[in-house]
C-alpha cells in the first residue's frame, strides 16, 4: 500500500480502504485458478498428447533457411495468407473459409467470443477442459451435457438443450479428449441438421482417425471443424491450430482475432510442415499400430482397464486409486495425466509415446500394481 495513498485516505476523513482487486474481477472469473502445468525435467512425458517423434531435419532446416531471410523487425502477415492458402490447398477448403490461430486454444477463444458471448455454450463432458474456460472468460455459460455410459454423445439431449435460443454453440471433440472415442460423421451430422447453433468439431486428434467433418463444411454453413499442429505434426511447442467453416463464419471470427496473433516464425514452419505432409504419415502410422498394442497390453494387465482410443492416447483405470498410480510412475520417472478432475474419477491418460518409450511405462505400471 502506497504510504501518501493511506494518509490521502485519513485526511478524506475516511476509515482505511483495502485495496481488494478480486472485487474488480467478474464473478465467473474468481472461482477460475491460473492454468498451470508443473514441468518435470528429465521425465518421460507421456502426458500431453505431444507427437514424441521430432520434426524430420530436413524440414527444420528448410524452415530456418527461410526465417533467416525474414526481418524480425517487422510484424508478422495478420492474415497468414500464405499459411492459408496451404492449409487450402491441403484440407480442400478454399481460403476464405480458413483461419490460422495461435493454438487451436486460441480459436476455441476467439469462437466464444465471437458467438457465445452473452449468451450459453454446450459442452458435452467428461472432454477438454479448456472449452469450459474458454466459456467463462469469454462471458457465455457453459452448459453440460454429460456422454453416455460408452461416453456415446447425447444426441438427443444435446439437441434438445440446444433449442434454448440463448445456446448459440455446441462443442464436440472427436477423437475426445480424455476418452479416445470419436462420433461418426452421421451424429454429426443429425446435430447439425437440427440445430440452429454453431457446432463446432474439434478434430484435434483427427490424423490419427479414419473420418473428418471436413467433407461435411459445403453442405451445412453451422459447422466449425478445429484443428491444431501441435499432435500429429510434432509442433506443440510453436502454438499453431487452425479452422475451417464456411467464409461468412470466418468473416465474423476475423473481426475478434487479435490481429498478430500467429507470429512469423510460426506462420513458416507451419507452411513448410504443410509442404511436406509425406513426411509425418510413417510417423502417425507408427503411433497408430503403438496405440494398439500399448491397447491390448494394457488390457492384458489384471484390474486395468483401458477404454478403446482413436487419438494418440489411451485411457485407462487400476485397482489403485488414480493419484498414487500417478505419484508412483512418476517417482519411476515416467509422467502422465490424471484425468480425474476431467470428470473421470480414478483414470489416467497416457500418451503413446515411441515403442519403448511404452514399454517401460507398462514395465513401472506392473511393478507398481505387483504383477508378474
Ligand atoms: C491439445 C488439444 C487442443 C489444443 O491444441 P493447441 O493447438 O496446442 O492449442 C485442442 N483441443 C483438444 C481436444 C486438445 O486435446
Amino acid at each position: 500500500m502506497d504510504f501518501d495513498y493511506f494518509i490521502e485516505d485519513l485526511r478524506r476523513g475516511g476509515a482505511f480502504l483495502a485495496f481488494n482487486v478480486s472485487l474488480l474481477v467478474r464473478e465467473e472469473l474468481r472461482s477460475l485458478e491460473p492454468y498451470e502445468v508443473m514441468t518435470y525435467p528429465g521425465v518421460i512425458k507421456l502426458d500431453a498428447n505431444e507427437n514424441p517423434y521430432e520434426l524430420p531435419p530436413a524440414i527444420v532446416e528448410e524452415i530456418f533457411q527461410q526465417v533467416k531471410r525474414q526481418d524480425f523487425n517487422r510484424y508478422p502477415d495478420s492474415l497468414a495468407g500464405q499459411l492459408r492458402e496451404k492449409l487450402s490447398f491441403y484440407s480442400g477448403i478454399p481460403v476464405d473459409g480458413t483461419m490460422a490461430g495461435n493454438g487451436a486454444d486460441e480459436l476455441i477463444l476467439t469462437i466464444f467470443l465471437t458467438f457465445g458471448s452473452g449468451g450459453k455454450v454446450i459442452i458435452t463432458s467428461p472432454t477438454f477442459s479448456m472449452y469450459r474456460i474458454h466459456s467463462l472468460i469469454a462471458g457465455s455459460k457453459p452448459v453440460e451435457v454429460p456422454r453416455q455410459a460408452n461416453f456415446r454423445v447425447d444426441l438427443e439431449a444435446v439437441i434438445r438443450k440446444a433449442e434454448d435460443p440463448d445456446v448459440r454453440v455446441i462443442v464436440i471433440c472427436s477423437p475426445n479428449n480424455p476418452t479416445g472415442n470419436t462420433t461418426s460423421l452421421l451424429d454429426i451430422a443429425e446435430v447439425l441438421k437440427r440445430t440452429h447453433a454453431l457446432v463446432v468439431v474439434d478434430e484435434a486428434y483427427g490424423e490419427f482417425t479414419k473420418e473428418s467433418c471436413i467433407s461435411l463444411i459445403n453442405e451445412y454453413p453451422n459447422l466449425v471443424v478445429l484443428r491444431t499442429f501441435s499432435k500429429a505434426f510434432s509442433l506443440a511447442g510453436l502454438r499453431i491450430g487452425y479452422l475451417l467453416a464456411q467464409p461468412p463464419t470466418v468473416k465474423e471470427l476475423l473481426k475478434v482475432k487479435q490481429p498478430f496473433n500467429l507470429n512469423t516464425f510460426s506462420q513458416y514452419a507451419a507452411t513448410m510442415v504443410l509442404d511436406h505432409p509425406a513426411e509425418f504419415k510413417g510417423t502417425i502410422a507408427t503411433i497408430i499400430k503403438s496405440r494398439e498394442t500399448l491397447f491390448a497390453n494394457l488390457n492384458n494387465l489384471q484390474g486395468v482397464q483401458a477404454f478403446p482410443s482413436e487419438a494418440n492416447f489411451i485411457t485407462f483405470s487400476t485397482s489403485l486409486p488414480a493419484k498414487e498410480v500417478f505419484n508412483s510412475l512418476l517417482k519411476k520417472g515416467i509422467l502422465v495425466r490424471n484425468v480425474t478432475t476431467m470428470g473421470l474419477p480414478e483414470c489416467l491418460r497416457v500418451t503413446v509415446g515411441r515403442p519403448e518409450e511404452n514399454q517401460l511405462f507398462l514395465k513401472a505400471l506392473k511393478d507398481i500394481l505387483r504383477l508378474e
